[in-house]
């Protein structure tokens, strides 16, 4: 029976438009690229292809619809922000890298909006840029180590360090103790941007076959119960956490669930006391993430960490909602927002998102087998994946980018643990984490295995 897709997120419901599949394979075919997933990662691929080579033959393979997966239900937040943060980067990759992958970054959220503008997508594209709150005193020295790192960086020209008077003047949230901004950074409507790129795509020669699982893949071919996509040039997998599912990558990443509930749209009286006239993408420091966008027609949009992981790296539709997770989060809109006590929250939903073992997004394309991947975001992925699909769209094509020496580029991240290590060590941190954040909150100290948990979480 074919499933509601309109029930995955607020997005696809809001859509507007028919989610009816598009045909699926149904026989053996060639093509010159053949990509599984249709998501952002697959689609920004097949687009840049396409782009710089309108004659090649590329078919998108997608199991369910286009926009099925994370790209279809995100919190909309095109951002600046790289999994790693500026401090790690530099770290791991050196001053050098560490600024190219950030200045890419950037100019990945242009090149968002620059296609949605010349491709008329209309995915409500609103360039408010990000804001970092600190929500507590505990919070303020991470907002002043992140600015540091882009002093040494060279890049604190786009970055501002606020005030709490300042950061309370774009938004009127409860416990702000300071703030720090940037320019540069976006919100969308994730499905809109999605099934636009996806008819871009198909206006430029690119198929998309929806309802058609891979099953296999190998050098020069996917494989689906239709048939054989024999691709001469290469094939891609793209289907982010999704591909754990196959044997060979299943320990590549490791599925982490987000959640989102969003409320109903305010009033005019409820903006007024809140302010957010700039429509900013709105963070704390937690560990346990907390962002919030607001959206196109009003309503303030709230993300946090999902259910917890399940033993064998298990992904499900029963997972996407986490009910006690849905009720923190709803409490904690209101923690923030006194002013919207009793406000109604019309829908939550959430999806599983790819975390590589060492927070770094990988985009391969192997010359002997010509087989290329993208794959790890950690929940990052609305801008990422347009600067993956682009590095790897010029891999395969032999074209320079300029992206090639990027620390994302032609590597791979180590594999997860076996279980049930995996299992014992990711549920541990998942409620260390927490109870830092917990006892933080409460102003209390930290507890006592907190050195642990933050040595076992370093990246
Ligand atoms: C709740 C939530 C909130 C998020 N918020 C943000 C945010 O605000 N900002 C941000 O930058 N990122 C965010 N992310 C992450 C971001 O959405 C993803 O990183 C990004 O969409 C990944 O795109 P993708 O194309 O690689 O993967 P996906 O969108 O997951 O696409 C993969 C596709 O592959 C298909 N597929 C899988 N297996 C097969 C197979 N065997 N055969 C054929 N097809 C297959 C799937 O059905 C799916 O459609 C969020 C994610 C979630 C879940």
């Amino acid at each position: 029976m074919m499933r509601d897709y309109s029930t995955f997120s607020f997005w696809l419901e809001d859509l507007g438009e028919s989610l009816t599949p598009r045909p699926p394979l149904a026989s053996s075919a060639d093509v010159d690229v053949a990509i599984l997933g249709g998501g952002y990662s697959g689609l920004w691929t097949a687009y840049y292809l396409l782009l710089h080579e309108p004659t090649l033959r590329v078919a998108v393979v997608e199991k369910e619809i286009v926009g099925f997966g994370a790209s279809g239900r995100n919190g909309g937040w095109c951002s600046p922000k790289f999994p790693l943060t500026a401090g790690a980067l530099e770290k791991r990759f050196g001053a050098e890298s560490a600024r190219a992958q950030l200045l890419a970054m950037r100019a990945a959220v242009v090149e968002v909006g620059r296609v949605c503008a010349e491709e008329t997508i209309d995915a409500q594209f609103h360039s408010g840029g990000i804001l970092t709150l600190a929500r507590g005193e505990h919070q303020v020295p991470g907002i002043h180590s992140t600015y540091a790192a882009y002093e040494r960086l060279g890049l604190a020209d786009r970055y501002q360090l606020l005030s709490r008077e300042e950061a309370t003047e774009r938004i009127r949230v409860t416990d702000v103790h300071g703030g720090l901004y940037t320019p540069d950074g976006a919100s969308l409507h994730p499905a809109r941007l999605v099934r636009g790129l996806a008819r871009a795509v198909e206006a430029r020669g690119g198929v998309i076959y929806e309802q058609t699982p891979v099953t296999d893949f190998r050098p020069g071919s996917l494989v689906t119960a239709g048939g054989e996509l024999r691709a001469k040039r290469g094939i891609v997998l793209a289907g982010e956490v999704y591909l754990t599912r196959f044997p060979q990558l299943h320990r590549a990443l490791l599925p982490a669930y987000s959640l989102i509930s969003l409320t109903e749209p305010l009033t005019a009286a409820q903006w007024s006391q809140i302010g957010w006239q700039g429509g900013e993408n709105v963070a704390s420091t937690r560990n346990t993430v907390v962002y919030l966008t607001k959206t196109a027609d009003g309503r303030i949009l709230f993300g946090s960490r999902g259910a917890p992981y399940a033993f064998g790296s298990k992904i499900t539709d029963k997972q996407d909602i986490h009910e006690a997770t849905v009720k923190m989060i709803q409490r904690s809109v209101v923690e923030w927002f006194p002013s919207l006590a009793g406000i109604r929250f019309t829908h939550a939903w959430g999806g599983p998102v790819g975390m590589p073992r060492d927070w770094m997004p990988a985009v391969r394309f192997d010359a002997g087998s010509r087989i290329g991947s993208i794959m790890g975001y950690t929940g990052q992925g609305v801008s990422t994946s347009n600067l993956c699909g682009r590095l790897l769209a010029g891999l395969i094509t032999g074209r320079q980018t300029g992206l090639e020496k990027l620390p994302l580029a032609q590597r791979r991240s180590p594999n997860w643990e076996r279980e049930p290590l995996r299992w014992l060590v990711v549920r541990y941190m998942q409620g260390a984490y927490l109870r830092i954040d917990e006892a933080a909150e409460a102003g209390q100290p930290k507890p006592i295995d907190a050195r642990l948990a933050e040595f076992l979480g370093r990246h």
